[in-house]
């Protein structure tokens, strides 16, 4: 009706030849890495039992003809893997290639469809180093394309509307799933078997419906332009090596001890409620920590919360607390750190400002 619109006032006012669009689509590139969203199962009934990253990226795009009503929509297959599979190499390269994407003109949003196990590492490194306002929207499925009630195909559709969606601007990187939009600083996956895995401790950004996102918060953590990180002056192509320990009851300093020897800058110590670490380990951290490498208290609580100097004193030991953040989330942020500073302190300031 709005072309008919802009059609009529052209004839009248003599300038027009042909009706012109009021509203052109956005252009969504959709970079495609793997998951399960990209499996297949020998049967529709196999939901659980397929193999991850076997559809290629046109396939995916083509099953949802529904996402070029939202937007101009391209594929990229960037990676095909299974994600517990990448490492610090292709996740810079995968940051890389994003970077080079949102810098282009003609391109509005980014959708990365991804393996659900490490998403959210995913998610929060781009969140961290992609200096842009352009959305970009993680998303996955728990269901392989070829399962009864996939799930891959309505996420990939939400996607699109997200990338696509002026509202979505300068909101941090996305995770998009089972109807629900994340924020990656604090999105995780909880459960491995059902389609609503994933959440966050502090709750939801929003939703879509029907292609339509409805918003109810934001982070108030820093992000993409205002991060102090930025892919483009990482040249490297590994990180500082960061590596975690599980907490438990009965633990062994040989572990802490190995991932030294291996060469490892930072220790991440998935600490027992409150980052707790055992009395007869907190001697083994002290030494590290003396030797150069840094000692980051996080929770195994799955919403867990690490307060500075309690439980632990971390101003005395020179250790840093994840505040909110999960170890996996914690190994990103301190690698990240350890390529601007070796100060525990600015590296504890770090994890109170993203
Ligand atoms: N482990 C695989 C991955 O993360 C499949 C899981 C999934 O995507 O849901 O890529």
């Amino acid at each position: 009706m709005l072309t008919k619109t802009v059609k009529s006032l052209g004839l009248a006012m003599g300038l027009f030849a042909c009706s012109l669009p009021l509203y052109a689509k956005n252009n969504v590139v959709v970079v495609a890495t793997g998951g399960t969203i990209a499996g297949a199962g020998a049967s529709s009934t196999n939901s659980a039992t397929y193999t991850a990253a076997k559809v290629p990226v046109d396939a995916l795009i083509n099953a949802v003809p529904q996402v070029q009503d939202l937007a101009n929509v391209r594929g990229v297959q960037a990676l095909q893997i299974a994600s517990e599979s990448i490492t610090d190499k292709e996740l810079l390269n995968l940051a890389r290639q994003v970077n080079d994407l949102v810098k282009k003109s003609d391109v509005n949003g980014i959708v990365i469809t991804h393996g659900t196990d490490t998403m959210e590492e995913t998610a929060f490194f781009l969140n961290l180093v992609v200096h842009t306002d352009k959305p970009i929207v993680l998303v996955g499925s728990m269901r392989p394309s070829t399962a009864m009630s996939a799930d891959g195909p309505l996420n990939l559709y939400s996607a699109v509307a997200l990338a696509s969606s002026e509202s979505a601007k300068g909101k941090g990187v996305l995770v998009m799933m089972n109807d629900s939009i994340f924020a990656a600083r604090d999105v995780s996956k909880t459960i491995n078997i059902h389609t609503n895995a994933f959440a966050s401790q502090w709750g939801a950004l929003g939703t879509v419906v029907e292609g339509k996102p409805y918003w109810f918060r934001e982070t108030p953590k820093r992000h993409n332009s205002s991060s102090e990180f930025n892919i483009e002056s990482i040249k490297s192509d590994s990180l500082p090596l960061v590596g975690i320990v599980y907490g438990s009851d009965n633990m062994l300093p040989q572990s802490y001890l190995a991932l030294q020897q291996a060469g490892a800058k930072a220790i991440i110590h998935a600490g027992t409620g409150n980052g707790s670490v055992a009395n007869y380990i907190v001697p083994t951290l002290n030494k590290l920590q003396s030797e150069g490498v840094q000692i980051v208290r996080s929770s195994r609580v799955p919403q867990g919360f690490v307060l500075r100097n309690a439980e632990q004193p971390d101003d005395k030991y020179g250790w840093v607390a994840a505040h909110d953040l999960n170890p996996q989330k914690a190994r990103i942020l301190t690698a990240l750190a350890l390529t601007k500073t070796k100060d525990a302190k600015e590296i504890q300031r770090m994890f109170y400002e993203y």
